[in-house]
């Protein structure tokens, strides 16, 4: 199928990456939020970071206002009926994803392909909500989406291999690095990070070292770039909890148990930087 115009609902923090990924691949972007104001913080944020890719010299000033006209602002969500594929990225809340799915299902054209970036929903679950369940697909793209390479690229039980295709060969157009991945809790990269970051709050939890001395490890003995409770309370230990909660209930395996110290933090309204205080104070 050949993609011309993306639709993406949701201009936040991932949506408007999103949305400023595609355009500077050349496709035509239609960017919906609820309210204009989220349109506008949406724009005003690629806006910016378009400038800095300019000033480094990724493209010129004019490539910059090119790829910047090419996005629509939208708040109703009949605009995107003009979508060849709609991307998701509204807010991580089942009966919400299902509502806009259902609207987009009834609005966009037969062959419109309908993605979610969603980093913890079944896809299945999702593309159940639609009339069209094999055009139905995940794309879980990384924050900042401008700088991240991959996509992970998830087929419900549903989704065909027409649709698995076309979304591949459009990631590699957006200069990304799609990897496959069946519809599973948690995907592959939270299914390997959370327990490492619940393993990490175990071993402080238990003594084994100080929250310092645990970071200090992994990064300089296991060679990653960022110690596992930095990075914890950097993603927030509230979607810490949910996620391991996730895997826990979904996979059923004990080896999921959420850390209790973990839990209590959250309990506490430590969780993280945003909150100022988690295993570090900010
Ligand atoms: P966000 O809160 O920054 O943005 C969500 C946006 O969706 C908001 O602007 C909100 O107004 C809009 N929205 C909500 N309901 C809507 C509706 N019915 N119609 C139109 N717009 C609507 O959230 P985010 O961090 O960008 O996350 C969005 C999705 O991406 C979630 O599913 C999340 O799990 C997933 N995700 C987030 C990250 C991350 O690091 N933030 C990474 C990967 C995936």
């Amino acid at each position: 199928m050949d993609i011309k115009t993306i639709g993406v609902v949701g201009a936040g923090t991932m949506g408007n990456g999103i949305a400023q990924v595609c355009a500077q691949a050349g496709y035509h972007v239609i960017m919906n939020d609820r309210e204009d104001a989220f349109v506008q913080r949406g724009l005003s944020s690629i806006s910016k970071s378009l400038g800095k890719l300019a000033e480094k010299g990724k493209f010129s000033a004019e490539e910059r206002d090119a790829i910047y006209g090419r996005i629509t602002p939208s708040t109703a969500l009949e605009d995107l009926s003009r979508a060849d594929l709609v991307i998701e990225a509204v807010f991580e809340k089942l009966e919400v994803k299902r509502d806009v799915l259902a609207r987009l299902d009834a609005i966009c054209r037969p062959e419109t392909i309908l993605a979610s970036n969603t980093s913890s929903i079944s896809i299945t679950k999702l593309a159940a909500a639609t009339k069209r369940p094999e055009k139905v697909i995940g794309m879980h793209f990384f924050n900042p989406v401008p700088i991240m390479q991959l996509i992970e690229i998830i087929r419900a039980l549903q989704t065909s291999q027409e649709t698995f295709d076309t979304i591949r060969e459009l990631s590699v157009k957006l200069g990304k690095t799609p990897v496959a991945v069946q519809d599973s809790p948690g995907f592959v990269t939270n299914r390997v990070l959370m327990p490492l970051l619940n393993e990490a709050m175990f071993t402080l939890m238990e003594g084994v070292a100080s929250a310092e001395d645990i970071d200090t490890a992994v990064k300089l003995g296991l060679n990653h770039p960022m110690g596992p409770l930095t990075l914890a309370d950097y993603v927030g230990l509230d979607v810490c909890l949910d996620v391991m909660e996730v895997l826990h209930r979904e996979l059923g395996d004990p080896k999921f148990r959420p850390c209790p110290l973990l839990r209590k933090m959250v309990d506490a309204g430590y969780l993280g930087r945003k909150s100022g205080q988690g295993f570090y104070k900010y």
